[in-house]
């Protein structure tokens, strides 16, 4: 069977990466889109979710395109037509408000997926397996973009629930979550937040695990010139070094896995291998390691934001 997908919130990601790997991926196909700006030529166009599932076009699936805050009440209301869903990173604007989206795709027979898209990084899953047994001494996380350059007009993302710089960061937190081999958890963190705005542009973080391994983050809004998302890890076995955003991977300056980019058309062969058996898979922690992190965090004001 042949997916029928519908793309909700026609925006950057959608346009950027969504379709692309839709077209490249087996057993699914894209048939209609629900965006109240922007629409899509040859597949059917809606303003809004309400108005897809109550036209008559036949959809199995909706990925969830749209921003955090309103990312619920669209899965509750798909689920409740019985549509599987995957959700675009973060899963949702809080963590307790995913449980009744699990408990409602158990309940229905169909898949809840969460996606973490960097963990689709091509050296993600080596780094994962070099780290597997070995004494892990320290890991220091740098990702610094340009809010500018990669989020243009996204007024949502420093609103409350939009998590500002964390957007991002929890991009690394959802590698760093995958490659080591105990949970971690915050142990402080100083959050800036620009005068004008509700998130913060920059954070730093520090992390534990049962072990005492210390973790540092540092995530930056403002990073002009090279952009920097790159993972280190202190091993009894050499420096780990992942770069790229997951996708290069090396041991004491050595190169030990690179790829092109396709995390995307890996988590939608996910998708249909999930919706085949109307498995979920829905992973909280990063969310959770972000949530802590405003829990403990020490907030500082910065200077006003302008796009
Ligand atoms: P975006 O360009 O702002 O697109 C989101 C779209 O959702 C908008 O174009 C808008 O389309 C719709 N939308 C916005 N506010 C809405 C509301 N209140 N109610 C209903 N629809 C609304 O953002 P994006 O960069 O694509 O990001 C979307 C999600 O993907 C975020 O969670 C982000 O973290 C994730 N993501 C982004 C990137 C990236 O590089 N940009 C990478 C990976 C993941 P209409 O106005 O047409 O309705």
């Amino acid at each position: 069977m042949t997916i029928r997908l519908a793309i909700v919130g026609f925006g950057k990601i959608a346009r950027d990466q969504h379709v692309p790997a839709i077209a490249a991926t087996a057993g699914i196909e894209l048939v209609a889109v629900a965006s109240r700006n922007a629409r899509l030529d040859g597949v059917a166009n809606f303003a809004t979710l309400d108005e897809l599932l109550a036209s008559d076009v036949a959809v199995d699936a909706v990925a969830l395109c749209t921003p955090p805050q309103v990312r619920r009440g669209q899965a509750a209301a798909a689920l409740a037509a019985g549509k599987h869903v995957l959700l675009e990173k973060p899963p949702g604007a809080t963590v307790a408000e995913l449980a009744p989206l699990v408990a409602a795709a158990e309940a229905a027979d169909l898949t809840l997926f969460a996606t973490w898209h960097s963990r689709f990084a091509a050296a993600v899953e080596p780094a994962r397996a070099f780290l597997a047994g070995r004494t892990i001494r320290s890991v220091e996380i740098e990702w610094k973009e340009d809010v500018r350059v990669w989020h243009p007009g996204q007024g949502w993302i420093f609103e409350p629930g939009g998590l500002g710089v964390f957007d991002p960061g929890i991009n690394a937190l959802s590698i760093l979550t995958r490659i080591l081999p105990r949970p971690v958890f915050v142990t402080a963190a100083t959050l800036a937040f620009p005068s004008n705005r509700a998130a913060p542009i920059t954070a730093d973080i520090d992390f534990s695990d049962s072990a005492g391994v210390p973790v540092r983050a540092a995530f930056d809004f403002l990073q002009t010139g090279p952009q920097t998302w790159d993972i280190r890890v202190d091993t009894d076995a050499g420096r780990l070094v992942l770069s790229s955003g997951g996708a290069r991977l090396a041991i004491d300056g050595r190169p030990l896995a690179e790829g092109a980019d396709a995390e995307y058309r890996g988590l939608y062969g996910r998708f249909v291998d999930l919706v085949a058996t109307a498995e979920s898979d829905v992973d909280l922690v990063p969310l959770q390691l972000v949530a802590d992190a405003f829990l403990l965090g020490r907030r500082t004001t910065v200077e006003a934001f302008e796009d």
